[in-house]
């Protein structure tokens, strides 16, 4: 479409190059003395241009009309005007100057004198043809614009191969050129009547077959309307006599003059309405044509440009209505799938930290089980004891770790991936097909494991043991297994500690023991301040000498006996065994203690861990999806650039359309005022 409309730019300046040429122009051809001058002379009834057999044109001779009184010349080698007062001198201007058979001789003639040149008529006589062989550059020169051929023949001779070749080569180049064709010399069968009608006939016959056979340039009908029999030296004669006041025939004239004057006027008639109607129809009405169908082309093609720049228009409006709504459907329901997958993530990890808080629980309720698997030999020796609970610290936090793990990393990671893929599957179903594949890239490739930070090094590091040997039945025992440790302390804190004793002391026991009756604990108070050191002994005192009183000494004796047996038992049976035993029961306890503590802390951390992992895989996704919507937003802009342009494009297209309808409609009335008329 765009080559095509290129095409008809460079037509239209041709075009415009024919139209820009203000006046028409007629070609004078013939062989030497056959009459051409004299032919150009009669038709300006005057001798304007030299002839006779004497003298030879052998360079383009045109004569325009000038608005000046006095004609003058110019050549193409000289750019000053060039005075010819008369035929002799511009006979000699010629003669003397060395012309070229292709170049050009202007010769400017008042316009008054002739009516041809006042209406811009421009004549041109050709060097004969016979003594120019670069007929080739003839044609290209000064015969490629002209309007009118005037091919001037000698009746006394038929038509020569060169003239006829000339013909030819112009017909090439020019479609259908307007041909006339002047038997000249006509008079010269004046001498012969008997052959007249039949020579006539035989010119006739030859030059219309020419002109419609060989040429083809019109029917015959026409053919005969353009073949004239004259004699161009008595037209010429003539037409000076009546210029000079005289009578047009005087002098010998051949026989027929009168025919072949009419005959010339005939020509000269046909020749002018030519000029004037034919040629201006030769002129315009090809080009008019032309730019008929150069203008009905552009109107075709900017009407399928506008039908087609409406019809993209149309589908890429679809187009960016479609990528508007799934923009708008990708997020709303990213909205709402994020607060769902929010929600669901929320649920998860709620799960996951009550299963820890239990699993955890459960655990450190066994945890007795897991200090009892440890089997490192036990010495009550600081220095080997700080080692072993170093490494019972290490054993209870892997075992509990790896008791955790075996319990709660299976579950967690099946809800964990499953939340994921479920995640994953819902996302896609918000992108293109094309962007699906990237989603499942974003499944992480190793499976999630929580870790159980539990750190019992720290978290036990405050543990104090305490390996004393205590008599079961021993006041302090007693007391704290009837009133449980509390009130143990409180009785004992009633007590002023004396300076040097330590809680662990055995006088304790006493203090203990003696609390229920705030007198007697009086009592013991002061015995044990008369006597510090002798706490145990004096509190027996106490306690004897109100039992002697109270239960008699058989009683009592037999009650020492035993009690002191099994006081021996006890002390004798606290081996290393029993004080490993102590100590773990006593680390089972700080443990549970402690670890109770964290159980909270420990399932929400791993909850969080969890809450982490399904975060960033969301986020992951969020932004999966985030890159197609500013994709798609950013289709939205170039699809609205687009639509702009084709909006430009289709009013450009239809104000083009407009125009050409506007330029074919003018075209035709140009064609109908002037065109249409019979020839
Ligand atoms: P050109 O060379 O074709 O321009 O021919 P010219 O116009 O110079 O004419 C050559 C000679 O032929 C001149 O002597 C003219 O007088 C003569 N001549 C021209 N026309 C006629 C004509 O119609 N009849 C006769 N008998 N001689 C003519």
């Amino acid at each position: 479409m765009i080559k095509e409309t290129f095409n008809f730019k460079e037509r239209i300046a041709g075009i415009r190059d024919v139209l820009a040429r203000d006046h028409m122009k007629v070609v004078f051809f013939g062989r030497t003395s056959n009459g051409k001058s004299s032919v150009i002379n009669a038709l300006l009834q005057d001798k304007i241009l030299p002839s006779g057999l004497g003298h030879t044109t052998n360079c383009f001779l045109q004569v325009e009309g000038a608005d000046t009184p006095e004609p003058y010349l110019l050549t193409e080698e000289s750019s000053t005007p060039q005075n010819i007062q008369s035929v002799a001198q511009l006979a000699h201007a010629l003669n003397s100057e060395k012309l070229g058979d292709s170049t050009l001789v202007r010769i400017f003639w008042p316009k008054d004198k002739y009516r041809l040149l006042r209406d811009d008529v421009v004549l041109l006589d050709s060097p004969g043809v016979d003594v120019s062989p670069n007929l080739d550059d003839w044609i290209d020169k000064h015969c490629l614009d002209a309007d009118v051929f005037v091919l001037v023949a000698n009746a006394e001779s038929t038509l020569m191969l060169t003239e006829k070749n000339f013909f030819h080569k112009v017909s090439e180049r020019l479609s259908k050129p307007n041909i006339f064709i002047l038997n000249n010399r006509w008079d010269a069968s004046a001498s012969e009547p008997e052959f007249l009608e039949k020579v006539r006939k035989q010119h006739l016959d030859r030059t219309v077959a020419f002109l419609v056979e060989e040429l083809k340039v019109c029917t015959k009908q026409q053919a005969e309307d353009r073949v004239f029999f004259v004699s161009a030296r008595e037209m010429v004669q003539t037409r000076l006599k009546i210029q000079q006041g005289l009578p047009p025939h005087t002098g010998a004239l051949a026989e027929g003059f009168q025919n072949r004057c009419f005959e010339f006027q005939d020509f000269e008639r046909k020749f002018e309405e030519c000029l004037s109607k034919s040629a201006v129809k030769t002129k315009f009405e090809q080009h008019t044509q032309q730019g008929k169908s150069i203008t009905t082309a552009l109107r075709q093609i900017m009407d399928t440009a506008f039908e087609n720049s409406q019809l993209t228009k149309k589908e890429k409006l679809e187009l960016r209505k479609e990528q508007k709504d799934r923009l708008e459907f990708t997020q709303q329901q990213l909205h709402l799938l994020t607060d769902e997958v929010k929600h669901q993530i929320g649920q998860l990890v709620d799960k996951v930290e009550q299963q820890v808080a239990k699993a955890l629980n459960e655990e450190i309720h066994r945890l007795n089980v897991l200090v009892n698997e440890f089997e490192r030999p036990f010495h009550p020796d600081s220095l080997v004891l700080s080692v072993y609970k170093k490494e019972l610290h290490t054993h209870v936090e892997e075992g509990l770790g790896s008791n955790l793990r075996a319990r709660l990393s299976n579950t967690v990671a099946m809800n964990v991936e499953s939340s994921q893929k479920e995640m994953i599957a819902r996302m896609s179903s918000l992108l293109p097909q094309e962007h699906r594949q990237q989603m499942t890239n974003i499944m992480p490739r190793h499976n999630f494991e929580v870790l159980y930070r539990l750190n019992c090094d720290s978290l036990c590091s405050d543990f104090q043991e305490d390996l004393e040997f205590r008599f079961s039945l021993g006041l302090i025992s007693l007391m704290r297994r009837f009133l449980g440790p509390k009130h143990t302390k409180r009785s004992s804190e009633l007590i002023p500690r004396p300076v040097g004793s330590t809680p662990q002391t055995p006088s304790n026991e006493v203090k203990h023991f003696i609390q229920p009756s705030a007198d007697y604990l009086a009592i013991i108070q002061r015995i044990a301040l008369v006597s510090p050191t002798s706490q145990t002994a004096v509190g027996t005192l106490a306690i004897g000498g109100f039992l002697v009183r109270t239960v008699g000494w058989k009683v009592i004796a037999l009650t020492v006996g035993i009690y002191g047996l099994l006081y021996l038992y006890e002390r004798l049976t606290w081996t290393n065994k029993a004080k490993e035993r102590s100590f773990k029961k006593q680390y089972v306890n700080h443990a549970t203690r402690k670890l109770k503590l964290i159980v909270d802390l420990t399932s929400a951390n791993c909850s969080h861990q969890v809450q982490q992992e399904l975060s960033s895989t969301f986020a992951r996704l969020c932004q999966l999806v985030d890159d197609v919507v500013s994709d798609m937003q950013g289709e939205i802009k170039r699809l609205d650039t687009e639509v702009e342009n084709l909006d430009e494009c289709s009013a450009t297209a239809r104000i083009l359309r407009n125009k050409a309808g506007y330029l074919l409609s003018e075209l035709e009335t140009f064609n109908q005022q002037y065109l249409q008329y019979d020839q």
